[in-house]
């Protein structure tokens, strides 16, 4: 199945976690098919000093969702990710990693919702979807990437992000 994922890293070296993400997500969940430059944002919803680097993520994975899921959390998991409190809230992190479509399934469990509940309010997300799938059509909302960036009203930060010459790319 074709998905869509959202790598977020705002701690330590970003660039490098996002390459060791995508290492374990061929190792673990399916072929890396495309994969977007990366973005910085800044943090949504709390306050750091530290911005966020994201990068969509298309792969072609034999996984169900729910193993999709399971998958990822575990690759969090080896890459440091201190979760948050059972209260919830946004914390910093190595690194996140978001379902943001599952082909064209709709999901609603208690452990996963896709697509991705917040997608179309975050330019964040939508920047780098659409630099690997301006043309995706969001099953719910039936508009492409491009026209939920085009009206996406988020005026949060976000900008195509250069790694320097000595990080890893
Ligand atoms: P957030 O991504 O909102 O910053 P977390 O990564 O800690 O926070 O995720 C919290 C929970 O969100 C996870 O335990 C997972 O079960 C749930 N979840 C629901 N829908 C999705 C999705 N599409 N992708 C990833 N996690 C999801
Ligand atoms: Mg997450």
């Amino acid at each position: 199945m074709n998905a869509f994922l959202l790598l977020g890293s705002n701690m330590g070296d970003r660039i490098a976690m996002l390459h060791e993400a995508r290492v374990l997500l061929s190792a673990q969940a399916g072929v890396v098919v495309k994969q977007s430059g990366y973005y910085e944002s800044e943090p949504w919803g709390f306050e750091s000093a530290t911005w966020f680097i994201n990068q969509a993520l298309h792969i072609e994975t034999p996984l169900t969702p729910e193993q999709l899921l399971h998958t990822i959390q575990h690759i969090e998991q080896q890459l440091g990710r201190i979760r948050a409190t059972p209260s919830g809230g946004y914390t910093s992190r190595p690194i996140d990693i978001d379902i943001l479509f599952y082909g064209n399934d709709v999901i609603h469990t208690p452990a996963l919702t896709v697509p991705h509940p917040l997608l179309h309010q975050r330019r964040f997300a939508l920047l780098p979807l659409c630099d690997i799938a301006p043309a995706y059509v969001h099953p719910l909302l039936h508009k492409t990437t491009t026209a939920l960036l085009q009206q996406c009203p988020d005026q949060g930060r976000a900008t195509r992000f250069i790694a320097s010459a000595g990080e890893r790319r």
